[in-house]
Parts: structure tokens; sequence; C-alpha cells
């Protein structure tokens, strides 16, 4: 399976990364080794200094499509979740500075962080559907489906003209603003409505 992973899709976090608002998504993978499943802690890497968090909900595609029409997007998944996107900000601006690809600040071993899935049949409304992060017991970042610049079967119609999706591949769907630092010890809790459905440690 492989991560794919929306940069930029709200309005307000683009601004806060002083990064221009895209016309057309923006993504980037990670591959299956980034995956952190079970509440497994995240081990801090010795290679960064400034590992950001960002919460972001989570696609899972349920069948091979390749070319998927925007009407028929949202036959391609079923379940929706919540993860991290990892990202060792000082090694991304520097590949930023240099017109450098992101691998190194975005897809190393455990950047992905997954928690559970909900079934999409028990959300009342897909375009409204409040997220949010809290470390340490308090929140940190909180996002609405309602604010993505680029929808959920959008991200799915958009992507599947370059790359052909298969089953069980993620589409972390971007973050909303206020991402920041973590620290060893810190304890990362992510919710979906409020229920909550990831949590662990960075060790
Ligand atoms: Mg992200």
């Amino acid at each position: 399976m492989k991560i794919i992973c929306i940069g930029r899709n709200y309005t307000e976090h683009a601004k806060e990364m002083n990064a221009a608002v895209p016309t057309e998504p923006v993504f980037f993978l990670k591959p299956d080794t980034a995956i952190i499943k079970d509440n497994q802690p995240f081990y801090y890497p010795d290679f960064s200094k400034e590992i950001h968090h960002e919460v972001e909900l989570v696609l899972k595609i349920n069948k091979p499509g390749k070319n998927i029409e925007l009407l028929f997007a949202n036959k391609y998944y079923d379940e929706i979740g919540i993860g991290i996107d990892f990202t060792a900000r000082d090694i991304q601006a520097k590949c930023k500075e240099k017109g450098l690809p992101w691998e190194k600040a975005k897809a190393f071993d455990g950047s992905a962080p997954i928690g559970k899935f909900i079934d999409k049949k028990k959300i009342a409304d897909l375009n409204n559907l409040n997220f949010n992060l809290k470390i340490n017991g308090s929140t940190v970042q909180i996002g609405n489906s309602k604010d993505l610049l680029f929808s959920f079967d959008t991200v799915i119609a958009y992507v599947s003209k370059f790359i052909t999706l298969k089953t069980g591949d993620l589409i972390y769907t971007g973050t909303p603003e206020g991402v920041g630092p973590v620290k060893i010890g810190d304890k990362l809790e992510a919710s979906i409505e409020n229920e909550s459905l990831l949590a662990f440690e960075i060790k």
C-alpha cells in the first residue's frame, strides 16, 4: 500500500507556512514504512530537531481506481480515520530553500501514525466533520472538513489521474492551522467529533 498526502489543503495552514494557496491539489507520497498502528509510540528521530505535528482526516481506499470521475469518487472509500503527518520542519525548510524533494522531511519511518477508522455511513455530513489534536490534554489543532480547499472527492479524482489507487491505500487530506513541534514525553490524542481514535506517546 501507499500513503498519499495532500499539502496546503486548508487556507489558514497555507498562510501560517507563508505558502501560496494552491489552485489545484498538491500531493506527495509516504511509503508503508511510515505507518504506525495500534497507538504504538513514535520514536523521535536523531536527524531532526524540529518534528511538527499535522493532524489530518484520512480516507481508506476500498477498491482500485484510475482516472476516477468526480461524480463516482465517493464510491472509493467507506471509512474515514485520523492520522498525523509528522514533518521534520527543519529539514523541509532546507529542501524548500534548495528546491529539493521533501521525502527526507516527510516520508521517514514512523511519520504517519494512523488511528481507528469510522464507517462513513455513521457520519451525518462528510463536509462538516470536526476533528482535533490534543497534546498532554491541551487542544493544539482544530479542523473541520468544510474548510478543505479541495474536497475528499476532488482529491481522489485528481490524484487518480496520475497514480492508480489501490485497495488499502491511505489519503491524508491535509492539516488545518496550528501545526507545531512535539517533544519526547508528549502524549498526543486525535479525535473526530470528540471520539478519540488515536492516542500515542513520543519517545
Ligand atoms: Mg500534511
